[in-house]
């Protein structure tokens, strides 16, 4: 055992005893312990990492020339191999760990996916081929003591159980396919140097060497911990996040693999000072036996709650039979976790910073998907046809300026909107009865239930139209009036103005 699996014995016994069994059990503990070092580091004094040319050293020897360089190798495979096959351009991407694996996995429906062989990526046999389950129906149910919940049923929605490895290698093999093209692993990125037509940037090596390469663009698709994002959001790159841990294993006694657990919760939220966390489980049936098995919770970025993804994995291993029974035949096949970044924009339009000149950010850097039901995947699934094809025009024009480039961005007002209602599910134990988020979402699905399956399917799949939520949000509020108190608590006269502003930016945007 090593040192990290020693410092977690006695304070997270559960997840030791869990991850000892993994083969790579102690991969996976280095990863959780990266993401969670995010916490820290917004502590730290900024540290700038976009420089300018002046600064690059003298003996910098530059080892490589790309159209496009994509900082992080996940995502970032699926946007590099349209760059290169539909408009032959030039890319690296590399990542400090393993390109084109992952340490989640995706459900979306295959309308959706089909938009990954219209935009020409790959054909709908290719399609098939990565989609390890499609169960045939799905539902959303919120606790209730007296055992009343209102179970929400939803067709069509988050159905398909995505083999994301296998996804993400079929794109690194169209990346390989093509000469020139290159995909680096164990390099993490330093710095960049911002020169007037092109950007250098700097990484390093396993062994610490320092490395340059040259590009017109430098895609940031880091994650959660991309530094550019800190930098350009001057140390807040989120105003909310979804801490969120499972497993994909094999052996529970209980589950039905016909039907997908969207969003369940099973009890009251944890209350006390550092703890206010309404937990929500999410269930679905992967490949086979396997079972995918979800914890998470939304909070404010700065709220005093643990959100550490350590803390989180004890809750779930502690708790997960109070959701689905454990079997004697019981096997974790694989641990997925990350935070699921979230941002409230306060305006009629992004706020967020997204680019600099000969920078843009994309995935979870960009932090512009819902937390609520798709996340950055499924928004980049969506966007990724003017993702490239706006990008590849800039770099032909030579458009590529930070007012340019912040033009190309998977914004869509409707998901800004949408995001706001995130807030009503971040747990305030100061100002919150325990079963506040659980009584809160009874309603909406009563709500829902009483209106056609499109408006439930349209909510949970970003496509819901400002007319639709506004005879939602009526009747909830005809319903159950206390929203109007929980608005005033959670949102607050800043956090109202800003959700009105959103609306009213998705009102008079050409996508409504
Ligand atoms: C458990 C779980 C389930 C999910 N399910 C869904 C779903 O069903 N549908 C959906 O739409 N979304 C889902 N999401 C969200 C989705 O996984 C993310 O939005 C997506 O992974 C974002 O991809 P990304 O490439 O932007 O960032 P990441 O996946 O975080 O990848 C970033 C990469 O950058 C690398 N990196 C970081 N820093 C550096 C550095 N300094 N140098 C070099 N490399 C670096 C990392 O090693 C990593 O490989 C889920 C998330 C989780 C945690």
């Amino acid at each position: 055992m090593t040192l990290l699996f020693d410092s977690i014995k006695l304070t997270h016994p559960n997840l030791y005893s869990a991850f000892s069994s993994l083969e790579d059990g102690e991969l996976h503990l280095n990863r959780i312990t990266e993401l969670d070092s995010y916490w820290n580091r917004l502590k730290q004094p900024l540290q700038p990492v976009i420089l300018p040319s002046g600064k690059l050293p003298k003996d910098a020897v530059i080892i490589g020339e790309y159209d496009l360089i994509y900082a992080g190798g996940t995502l970032s495979l699926l946007h590099a191999a349209v760059m290169v096959g539909k408009y032959s351009r030039k890319v690296m991407i590399f990542d400090r760990q393993t390109p084109a694996k992952s340490t989640r996995d995706w459900n979306i429906s295959r309308q959706e996916l089909l938009n990954l062989s219209a935009i020409g990526l790959f054909t709908e046999s290719d399609i098939d081929s990565i989609i390890l389950r499609q169960y045939k129906t799905g539902w959303v149910e919120f606790y209730k003591p007296d055992g009343q919940q209102k179970r929400l049923v939803i067709e069509n929605v988050l159905d398909c159980a995505v083999d994301t490895d296998k996804l993400l290698g079929l794109a690194k093999e169209k990346v390989l396919a093509a000469s020139g093209n290159d995909i680096i692993a164990w390099c993490t990125f330093i710095c960049c140097y911002q020169f007037d037509d092109h950007i250098v940037v700097q990484v390093e090596d396993r062994q610490g060497n320092a490395l340059y390469y040259r590009a017109k663009v430098l895609v940031d698709v880091m994650g959660i911990l991309s530094p550019i994002a800190i930098e350009l959001n001057d140390g807040v790159p989120q105003t909310h996040v979804c801490p969120t841990v499972g497993t994909i294993a094999s052996g529970f006694e209980d589950v039905d693999f016909d039907t997908g657990e969207i969003l369940a919760t099973t009890g009251p939220a944890e209350t006390g000072f550092g703890k206010g966390r309404q937990l929500i489980w999410e269930g679905f049936p992967a490949e086979g036996r396997k079972y995918i098995t979800y914890l998470f919770f939304y909070d404010e970025a700065d709220s005093p709650n643990d959100k550490s993804l350590l803390g989180l994995f004890e809750t779930y291993f502690k708790t997960l039979s109070e959701y689905k029974k454990p079997g004697v035949d019981f096997v974790i096949h694989r641990p997925v976790y990350g935070i699921i970044p979230a941002y409230c924009h306060d305006g009629f339009d992004r706020t967020r910073e997204i680019a600099a000149d000969h920078i843009i950010l994309f995935g979870d850097a960009a932090s512009l998907s819902s937390p609520l039901t798709f996340c950055g995947f499924g928004s980049l699934v969506r966007n990724l046809h003017h993702l490239t094809a706006d990008l590849d025009r800039a770099i032909s024009d030579n458009n590529l300026s930070k007012k340019h480039l912040e033009k190309i961005s998977a914004y869509e007002p409707n998901v800004a909107s949408m995001a706001n209602l995130m807030k009503y599910m971040c747990f305030n134990s100061a100002t919150d009865e325990p079963n506040f988020v659980n009584d809160l979402m009874n309603e909406v699905m009563i709500v829902l239930d009483e209106l056609p399956q499109h408006y439930r399917q349209a909510m949970f799949r970003d496509e819901m139209k400002i007319e639709e939520l506004a005879v939602v949000m009526l009747r909830i509020g005809w319903r159950y009036p206390k929203v109007l108190m929980a608005t005033w608590e959670k949102l607050g006269i800043e956090g109202a103005l800003g959700f009105f502003k959103n609306i009213a930016g998705w009102a008079f945007s050409p996508v409504r």
